[in-house]
This record gives C-alpha cells, structure tokens and sequence, in this order.
C-alpha cells in the first residue's frame, strides 16, 4: 500500500509481476473499481490481467472503469451474436477471456477497429 502526497489514508494499491504480465509498479495497481470493471464485469478472475489492464489503461490515460466496462458491454454483444468475430478483428470476445480484454484496451486506446468505435462510448 502507498498513498499520494500528505494523504494519511494511503489506499493506493502497489502491484508489480513479471510473469504471465510483465506489470510496472510505477503505474499502481488496480483499485476496486478497476477490479470490478475489468475483472468482475468483464468475468475476468485472474489478478495478473487486471494488474496488466490497469497499467495499460493508465499508459494511456483511459479511464479503468469507463474502459472495463464498454469492455464488458462488447462481450455481452459478441455472445448474443450482435458483434462478430470479423467486427473484432478475430478477437473471441467472449467473458473470461483476458486476452481479449487487454487486446480490447490496445484496440480502444489507439482507436483502431472496434475500438474506434468503442472508444466513442
Ligand atoms: S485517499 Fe487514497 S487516492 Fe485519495 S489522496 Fe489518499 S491515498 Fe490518494
């Protein structure tokens, strides 16, 4: 645990890994509305992922909770048949699948296929 500047409370999570995600302290570690969007939403329950999302999403100033959870929506549309795996660019965007979701965070942050579109939500 650490804290910001002077903050008595230090909530703030540290997390660094280097295997089966090479996770950097320098960007925190998820907090528990980060757990919720990209874990819990998304039916994510490896911790090394959300720590990976975290850090990406921090990397490129998304928003964990916005980001995990038009995540989370995308999987609800890919397994109702709404969204196809050519619209996804291949990716099985299906609930549970960590990949998926940090590929999902790399695809929005760029604004590159679907997640040109995600991005706009
Ligand atoms: S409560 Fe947590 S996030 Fe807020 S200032 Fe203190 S350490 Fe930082």
């Amino acid at each position: 645990m650490e804290g910001c500047f002077a903050c008595p409370v230090r909530c703030k999570k540290v997390v660094e890994c280097q295997e089966p995600y090479q996770v950097d302290p320098a960007y925190g570690g998820p907090e528990y509305e980060t757990l919720a969007a990209l874990g819990s939403v998304c039916g994510i329950d490896n911790l090394h992922a959300v720590a990976k999302g975290a850090e990406l999403c921090n990397a490129y100033s998304l928003d964990t909770i916005s980001t995990g959870d038009i995540i989370g929506f995308a999987m609800e549309c890919y397994e109702r048949g709404l969204l196809t795996s050519e619209q996804t660019q291949g990716i099985r965007l299906e609930f549970g699948n960590a990949e998926a979701m940090l590929r999902m965070i790399e695809l929005i942050a760029r604004r590159e296929g679907i997640g040109n579109l995600l991005a706009e939500v």
